[in-house]
């Protein structure tokens, strides 16, 4: 990717030097996930849940920590596309829809964070919270990814670029309606609803992706594959393969690798936010 030359974001905020604690402890944590695990329980919940046993009255713990090493090229090359996602989405914005585009935070965290929508944990990946519109990145991420065949400064582009899509989500009002609709659901129809809306964030990657192009001729030969590999990589029957095993599809949150590369590869190839309209099809 050509990235060096483009500016870098105002909106990064890095918290790698904080540690947070909660008073629940690392055990207690551990347990809710394996509790969440194996009820299928969304780790957004977990995070809820954390929060509540815990008591909101500010029981986390602060502390400074070292910021860890070997990561100043990941913030930099982070900051520089957070920085294109501003531009691009802001002309999207005004030329496909009209609107004015309001610039999300990234937060940079080493470990663990306290974010608007609970604790969290490295551990939980990159994640997107709508109530305080942050994006939160551990970038050890990036090392995971790389772990798991996800390698090449356009694969990573690519995550920064979902979780941006979340916040596309937020300023369109339509994770508000998931939200709203997931109420009336069982837990599979809720989770089918779910991964469309993680579809719909893939496929606003790619609309990203083929309007910073055309502006700014960020893409090199090969990028295009890395995004797609990242895609496939990450998608949630991989990595349940990898995790356990054996795949159990009306668990998956995120949809298969085939799902994600489909709709990533359909917003790249037109560049249009109407394009990624995942939740009327009814084969996805
Ligand atoms: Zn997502």
């Amino acid at each position: 990717m050509r990235w060096k030359r483009g500016r870098r974001s105002q909106n990064v905020e890095d918290r790698r030097g904080i540690r947070v604690s909660r008073g629940i402890g690392g055990l207690g944590i551990l347990l809710l996930a394996l509790v969440a695990m194996f009820f299928d329980i969304d780790p957004q919940l977990v995070m809820q849940g954390t929060e509540i046993l815990s008591g909101s009255g500010g029981s986390a713990q602060t502390r400074i920590q070292p910021v860890p090493a070997g990561q100043e090229a990941a913030k930099e090359f982070t900051s520089a596309i957070l920085a294109d996602t501003e531009d691009t989405w802001k002309a999207l914005f005004s030329d496909q829809l009209n609107k004015k585009y309001t610039e999300p935070t990234l937060v940079l965290f080493s470990g663990a964070v306290q974010s608007s929508c609970g604790f969290a944990q490295a551990a939980m990946g990159p994640f997107y919270c709508p109530n305080d519109q942050k994006v939160y990145i551990d970038l050890s991420f990036f090392e995971d990814m790389k772990k798991l065949g996800a390698s090449g400064d356009f694969a990573q582009a690519y995550v920064i670029a979902h979780e941006i899509g979340h916040h596309i989500q937020t300023l369109l009002g339509i994770s508000e309606k998931v939200i709203a609709e997931g109420k009336y659901l069982n837990k599979y129809q809720r989770n089918a609803l779910s991964v469309r809306q993680e579809l719909q964030a893939d496929c606003f990657a790619g609309v990203w992706a083929n309007n910073a192009h055309r502006a700014r001729n960020i893409l090199e030969s090969g990028d295009i594959e890395e995004g797609l590999n990242a895609a496939s990589a990450i998608g949630d029957d991989r990595l349940q393969k990898q995790s356990q095993g054996y795949i159990v599809p009306e668990s998956f949150t995120h949809g298969s690798s085939k799902q994600r590369v489909h709709w990533f590869k359909k917003g790249l190839a037109s560049g249009k936010i109407s394009d990624c309209d995942t939740f009327s099809m009814n084969e996805l």
